[in-house]
């Protein structure tokens, strides 16, 4: 990868922008060697964007260092943010505002999965966080819900900070970073790796392939989609990667053709649990103590193995897996532990 000259450009740049420290950087690299031998392939690293620290740890933690950062600039008392019941976004978020002082209130998509209170709204829940259930599909349709309701609280005068798509390029920027953190430590290893593989489907992708674009190459980045979009996934985070560029005072000239994006293991859809990737989570715990999330990492995780065990890496390679986070989503898919990893019981002799 190139040089550190190019990581402190990127960080001096990022420096201009308002920002709130809420994650324990750098979070570690390690190695997965138990996995590797068991798929016979390439050497497998792990980034452990799960270990970001803040409310059991995520990729959202880094995003809102930026974006409530922003909140914080513009005078924001009261945050409205929203995603699915169980989702990541929302019990990091909940967390970073209560640690920052500021009210926020939840819009959330109830999709397929139920409103019990458990894994991540449980802890949204704790944290004071207030929310509500809504039937909007993620998306732009759940955006419009969360500017109404940002309208009728500035109405009775509160000032809002409102999650939207426009916020994603600024929460790509943190992402930038989180590649040149990451380019570091595989220098410090002199490791080169030969691809990283993250769960992303917006603002986590297109700041790993910015990062990468000025400190090794774009294509380096393959970014798992979790969920198919009505819109061109890769065009989509060029856009988001040069919108972030242009915060950074960086030429905008990422193209959707230097975005390489798998949207072959979504499964049956969004926030629901494939078998491959339950296998996937089941393999990571039972030979690396990992547990990853049945709607983002596992999923990655599962296109990363299908690609080892397709032969693209040889052993003398490397590859990296980004872990975004996300397990405390896995207490409320018991379901799906239970009908898709296999229980594991050894009979003690003579019993
Ligand atoms: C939100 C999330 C992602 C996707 O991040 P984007 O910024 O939308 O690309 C991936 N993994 C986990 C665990 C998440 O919570």
């Amino acid at each position: 990868m190139a040089s550190t000259a190019t990581g402190d450009l990127l960080r001096r740049r990022a420096a201009r922008l308002p920002r709130v420290t809420l994650a324990h950087l750098p979070t570690p690299l390690e190695e997965l060697p138990r996995l590797a031998a068991h798929l016979g392939g390439p050497r497998i690293f792990i980034k452990r964007d799960d270990c970001t620290g803040l409310a059991f740890g995520g990729n959202k933690t880094r995003h809102n260092e930026f974006l409530l950062g922003e909140a914080l600039a513009q005078g924001a008392d009261l945050v409205v943010w929203g995603a699915g019941v169980q989702s990541n976004n929302c019990r990091q978020t909940a967390a970073a505002c209560a640690k920052l002082g500021l009210a926020i209130h939840l819009v959330l998509a109830c999709g397929h999965s139920g409103t019990e209170l458990q894994g991540n709204l449980l802890l949204d829940h704790i944290a004071g966080a207030s929310y509500e259930f809504v039937d909007a599909p993620l998306g732009p349709e759940l955006d419009r819900v969360m500017a109404e309701r940002a309208e009728q609280f500035r109405a009775a005068g509160r000032t809002v900070y409102v999650q939207s798509r426009a916020l994603w390029g600024r929460a790509a920027v943190s992402y930038v970073l989180a590649m040149a953190e990451l380019d570091e430590q595989l220098r410090e290893r002199q490791v080169s790796p030969a691809a990283v593989y993250v769960s992303a489907t917006g603002a986590t992708g297109a700041g790993l392939v910015l990062g990468a674009a000025h400190l090794a190459t774009a294509d380096l980045v393959r970014s798992v989609l979790p969920i198919r979009w009505p819109w061109d996934e890769a065009a989509s985070i060029a856009e988001l990667a040069n919108q972030a560029a242009e915060l950074l005072g960086l030429p905008p000239d990422l193209s959707a053709a230097q975005v390489r994006v798998d949207g072959g293991h979504v499964g049956p859809g969004y926030g629901q649990a494939s078998p491959e990737g339950m296998a996937a989570l089941a393999l990571a715990a039972r030979l690396e103590g990992i547990f990853l999330d049945p709607a983002y990492t596992a999923k990655a995780m599962a296109a990363l193995i299908a690609d080892i065990r397709a032969g693209r890496y040889t052993s003398d390679q490397a590859v990296v897996f980004v872990h975004t986070g996300g397990t405390p989503a896995l207490f409320a898919y018991r379901g799906d532990v239970e009908s898709l990893i296999p229980r594991i019981f050894h009979a003690p002799p003579g019993a």
